[in-house]
């Protein structure tokens, strides 16, 4: 499946949830990417700057990337794609990927949020530096304060694009280039809409029908 929305849609949290009340396995190319710059490779150095400016990574570089992790993930009962395809090139790339290798894609979820709280949503938010759990400083904060509830580890990371700036950039790469693969998914018939602005729990109760319903 596909889960679509804006940067602070909670695309991520909601995955979480997939991965632990399904099984699925996530595949986030910003994860991936962030795991790159983190590592200092060739593809690393490339992505910095583009993240950094709250841009999007070259399409072939993040279609290649994509593809051969979801060759790796042949035992898994199901896949979720978390943040992409993010342009109309990805979603026909990941057509014509899901055709060769035989795949079918089962849902496109669409996550709908309001733009004024993206930003307040994505300036708290942080994560556990070991285990990688998502908390906010006012909706989600850790049971303890300074420690992960999923693991106990007590050092969290803010991620670099986070911050005003680059947010409004991300909005704005968001609108011109991702909101465009709506209409490719909405003529497919496979495009389902919630509204992401209840809680986490009322969200994923959406989401779970979608994915329980078949
Ligand atoms: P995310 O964690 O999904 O918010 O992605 C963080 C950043 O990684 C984005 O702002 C882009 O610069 C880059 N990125 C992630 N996924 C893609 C993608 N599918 N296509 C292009 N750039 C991407």
């Amino acid at each position: 499946m596909i889960i679509l929305g804006p940067p602070g849609a909670g695309k991520g949290t909601q995955c979480e949830r997939l991965v632990e009340t399904f099984g699925l396995v996530q595949l986030s190319t910003g994860e991936m990417l962030r795991a790159e710059v983190k590592s200092g490779s060739e593809l690393g150095q490339t992505a910095k700057e583009i993240m950094d400016a709250g841009e999007l990574v070259p399409d072939d570089l993040i279609i290649s990337m994509i593809s051969s992790q979801i060759d790796q993930q042949s035992e898994a009962k199901g896949v979720i794609l978390d943040g992409f395809p993010r342009t109309t090139a990805q979603a026909e790339a990941l057509d014509v990927m899901l055709s060769e290798k035989s795949l079918s894609m089962d849902h496109v979820v669409q996550l709908e949020v309001d733009e004024d709280a993206i930003v307040e949503r994505l300036s708290g938010r942080f994560s556990c530096a070991n285990c990688g759990a998502g908390y906010h400083d006012t909706f989600s904060p850790p049971a303890e304060e300074g420690k992960c509830d999923k693991c106990g580890h007590t050092e969290f990371s803010r991620r670099s694009d986070d911050n005003p700036e680059t947010v409004r950039s991300r909005l704005v790469a968001y609108r011109e280039q991702t909101a465009p693969i709506l209409p490719f998914y909405q003529d497919k018939g496979v495009l389902q809409s919630v509204d992401g602005m209840g809680g986490m729990e009322e969200v994923f109760d959406q989401i779970k029908e979608i994915v329980a319903g078949g």
